[in-house]
């Protein structure tokens, strides 16, 4: 099924996957609203989606206000008419050993990679009931599958959004809303900037690290999106060929 059009909310769309994910689908004729906190990054990405000849929008978004995620699906509404894809994708992985008591950064990650999902199913959640369409995706992990030492509250963040749409799921068998979870193993990306145990962070900086790139994971995204309307591909998981 062709994207072209369809309307996509992305969170995390300033770097990464998230980026990655935008300029796929706006190439393929998607309508695509970019949402993150780094006002410069999603306006160079923006400009690049339009130079491109594709068509994309800017909104400022921290998603552990549940405000500013409401704000979001309401500008997508006003800017063009709908939404047709929900992608909870913003996240961030501090990995750290539980006896370094980094308490802030378990409530950072509860935060962003928990209740940044919630909010994110809630702000769409009635207007795709509404129109008896719509798609939710939200980025949980292979870390969402299994727990590795330093991961443990990373991990125990990727469960819960991984749980979230499984029950998410279970509760739609009367809609034509469709759920996807895309569990992605290593990717390059930014987001081993946020390890800050340095007894943790060589391990991510080893250069023969199997890894893949953001647009491998963005082509599972639009891989689910792209199915017959009847065809929901609950779950995702991309791992490098590599990586154990
Ligand atoms: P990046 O660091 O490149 O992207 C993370 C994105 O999340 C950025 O756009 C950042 O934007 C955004 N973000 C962080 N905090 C907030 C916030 N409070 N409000 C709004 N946006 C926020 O990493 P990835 O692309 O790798 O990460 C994307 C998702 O993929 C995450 O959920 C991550 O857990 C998941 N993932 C990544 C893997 C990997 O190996 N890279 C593996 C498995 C899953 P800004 O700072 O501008 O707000």
């Amino acid at each position: 099924m062709s994207v072209k059009d369809k309307v996509i909310v992305i969170t995390g769309a300033s770097s990464g996957i998230g980026e990655a994910t935008a300029k796929k689908f706006a190439k393929e004729g998607a309508k695509v609203v970019l949402a993150a906190r780094r006002e410069e990054r999603l306006q160079q990405i923006k400009g690049d989606i339009e130079k491109a000849g594709g068509e994309a929008a800017t909104k400022l978004t921290d998603v552990t206000s549940y405000e500013d995620v409401q704000a979001l699906a309401n500008f997508a509404i006003e800017t063009y008419g709908h939404i047709d894809v929900m992608f909870n994708n913003a996240g961030i992985m501090p990995l750290s050993f539980m006896d370094k008591i980094k308490v802030d950064e378990w409530d950072e990650m509860v935060d962003v990679n928990v209740k940044g999902v919630l909010y994110g199913i809630a702000a769409v959640l009635p207007h795709m009931q509404e129109r008896n369409t719509g798609h939710i995706i939200t980025t949980s992990s292979v870390a969402g599958h299994g727990v590795f030492p330093s991961g443990t509250v990373y991990c125990g963040t990727k469960f819960a959004a991984r749980i979230f749409m499984e029950g998410l799921n279970k509760e739609l068998t009367n809609s034509n809303v469709r759920t996807t979870t895309i569990s992605p193993g290593v990717v390059a990306t930014e987001l081993m900037d946020t390890i800050s145990d340095q007894d943790v962070r060589p391990r991510f900086e080893d250069p023969n690290l199997p890894s893949l790139s953001s647009e491998d994971i963005a082509n599972a995204v639009y891989y689910a999106v792209s199915q017959p309307e009847n065809v929901a591909v609950n779950e995702v998981i991309v791992r490098p060929t590599n990586q154990g």
